[in-house]
């Protein structure tokens, strides 16, 4: 396969081999991706299902640096992920907005997903260097509704696409990884309401790959636990650090609590590349302290500082991001993430 020249080179570069060690060996088939370890894993599920999949996890962080195949009793730790997984969508609190309705019966909640449905699966050749080739899934639907998205219509449609079971997913996933994609690239819309399907394609899957969750971070915290020891990279976008913000372009309260969350629990497992999308008249409200957080709490990660934001669907009605980002906006950005010495420059400039 063709490979951009450096995406082909990322894995020589040091930023790259100092944050994202495990994923290039799993790219590489030196290591076991991560839901292939919880595979072996098995766990004994007595009265609380939780208590059970906290000493899976125990014993899958026991595992990470190698371990055989456990013939004990009980279920896969995959198998409780997705047992529990499913248990949240049937009073659905998947994500923040933990909307309580019974999805497995079809009832329709905020991101009004129902079953997953794929709006196109494709080997995408623009991401990051170290993640493209990539095997991009995109999910339709959203539990965002940001004024300036860019999929706008996967993401408000969540009817488009078409529907796949879980089997389906899992060929989909296996064919990415056989025609050359680095990881399996889950996104949208956003891949959170889809979380029980993804976790038991995983269990059809033939392949070995990367997980990559692509994602909003809105999940719940026992969605973001279940995700933990399933996700290889974790790509989080970082969008504000205001709440009135989020809540103005996005719809979404309680924003920065539930993102700074999630992020803090995903660096605990797993690697981070986080996007930040640097909003016009937003640089000092929202990109500098978003960059000082990263800094200060998830600093061995690599962070893209986008500089491609325009105007598009609804942001011309909110006449402060209804433009580009200027030069010196950008350049304020950058120049704060070099004097907090994030890892940037690589992924931010390709
Ligand atoms: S995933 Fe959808 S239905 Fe479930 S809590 Fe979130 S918005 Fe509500
Ligand atoms: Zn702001």
């Amino acid at each position: 396969m063709w490979m951009r020249p450096d995406a082909l080179m990322a894995f020589e570069v040091q930023e790259v081999r100092e944050t994202l060690r495990r994923y290039v060996d799993v790219v590489l088939g030196k290591e076991r991706p991560l839901f292939r370890i919880a595979q072996m894993v098995r766990v004994q599920v007595k009265d609380d299902p939780w208590e059970a999949h906290e000493e899976g996890m125990q014993m899958l962080r026991e595992c990470l640096d190698g371990c055989e195949r456990s013939g004990g009793e009980g279920i896969t730790l995959l198998d409780l992920k997705v047992q529990l997984a499913k248990k949240l969508a049937g009073r659905c609190s998947l994500c923040e907005w933990k909307c309580g309705i019974n999805r497995l019966n079809g009832e329709i909640g905020v991101c009004r997903v129902t079953r997953p449905r794929v709006s196109s699966a494709f080997i995408h050749m623009g991401e990051e260097p170290p993640i493209t080739p990539s095997g991009t899934i995109f999910f339709s639907g959203c539990n965002f509704k940001c004024v300036f998205c860019q999929n706008w219509d996967i993401s408000q449609y969540p009817k488009s696409g078409r529907e796949a079971t879980s089997e389906e997913l899992a060929s989909i996933m296996d064919s990415l990884r056989y025609r050359g994609a680095r990881n399996v690239n889950l996104v949208g819309g956003e891949p959170t309401p889809n979380l029980p399907y993804i976790i038991e394609a995983l269990k059809y899957a033939k392949a070995d790959f990367p997980v990559v969750w692509n994602s909003n971070m809105y999940m719940s915290e026992p969605a973001t636990r279940l995700l933990l020891g399933v996700v290889d990279l974790w790509l989080p976008d970082f969008k504000y650090w205001d709440d009135e913000h989020a809540r103005k372009y996005s719809g979404i309260p309680r924003y920065r609590e539930t993102v700074t969350r999630n992020l803090r629990m995903a660096y605990t497992l797993g690697e981070m590349v986080i996007r930040h999308l640097v909003l016009p008249n937003h640089v000092e409200c929202c990109t500098i302290p978003i960059l000082r957080w990263i800094a200060e709490n998830v600093p061995n990660s690599l962070v893209n500082i986008m500089e491609q934001y325009r105007p598009e669907y609804k942001a011309y009605n909110y006449r402060e991001i209804a433009r580009r980002p200027k030069k010196e906006e950008l350049r304020r950005a950058y120049e704060e993430a070099d004097r907090l010495g994030l890892k940037w420059r690589f992924v931010s400039l390709f």
